[in-house]
């Protein structure tokens, strides 16, 4: 993003869309997809109108490079995964279920750092590489995004520490994700970044988990991830809202 100025522009108005549905749409059964779809659309649309043209992402179908990477999502993604998940053909659902169970094994208690030593593979790749929930993939997939793929492959085999990456793609996520979750934490709703393997096996499991946490349970609470302090956040949540 230009400016900073355009950051907070864009994240209020995120907020602003954010809370309106929040406070229409709060007993409709299509919250979450009203909710999803103004994040994902807002992600694109800001995108496309800050993309470096200098710069292209060197990402592409069938690489799956960085997706051994720890994945962070707030409820609401969680949420919109696994009723992808329960509304797919049941013989790749169960086979899918059984490959989230065996990743939350391998890495539930590993750093981040440590996952990169690990190099286990998310649940999600497919056979082509593919990612097998791409249209309801996490912002957190959405918003790393390279712009060199040599470098992602060293940094796999841990011969370098850091990759070019896109820092349009970087920021956007951030700014719409923040903007969820500000809305959320107003709106009374858990509003934590949760590691995806743990709570989407947490979601999956107990079928009123998407109840529960409508009816403002920390249902994730077990896969919370805060590398931020919940305070910390919510003092930025404020200052970018201009509290
Ligand atoms: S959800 Fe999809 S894009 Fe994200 S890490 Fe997994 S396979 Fe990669």
């Amino acid at each position: 993003m230009a400016h900073d100025d355009d950051n907070l522009r864009f994240f209020r108005a995120r907020h602003a869309a954010f809370a309106q549905i929040l406070d229409t749409r709060n007993d409709d059964e299509a919250l979450l997809a009203h909710l999803l779809d103004e994040a994902f659309e807002g992600f694109e649309h800001a995108l496309q109108a800050r993309l470096d043209a200098g710069a292209p992402v060197a990402c592409d179908r069938g690489c799956a490079t960085c997706c051994t990477l720890r994945v962070t999502a707030t409820a609401p993604e969680v949420l919109h995964v696994a009723r992808h998940l329960m509304t797919s053909d049941p013989a790749v659902c169960r086979r899918v279920v059984q490959r989230i169970a065996e990743a939350d094994e391998r890495t539930r208690f590993e750093s981040e750092a440590q996952r990169v030593t690990l190099q286990s593979p998310c649940p999600f790749v497919d056979d082509d590489g593919a990612c097998a929930i791409y249209p309801a993939r996490p912002l957190a997939c959405r918003g790393h995004a390279s712009l060199d793929r040599h470098a992602c492959s060293l940094a796999a085999c841990g011969q370098v520490d850091d990759i070019p990456y896109s820092v349009a793609h970087r920021m956007v996520r951030s700014l719409v994700q923040n903007a969820l979750q500000a809305a959320l934490r107003d709106a009374g709703y858990a509003w934590g970044a949760y590691e995806l393997n743990h709570a989407l096996m947490l979601a999956l499991s107990q079928p009123e988990t998407e109840a529960a946490w409508r009816a403002g349970e920390d249902v994730f609470a077990d896969a919370r991830i805060d590398d931020v302090s919940p305070a910390e956040m919510a003092s930025t949540f404020d200052w970018l809202k201009g509290a």
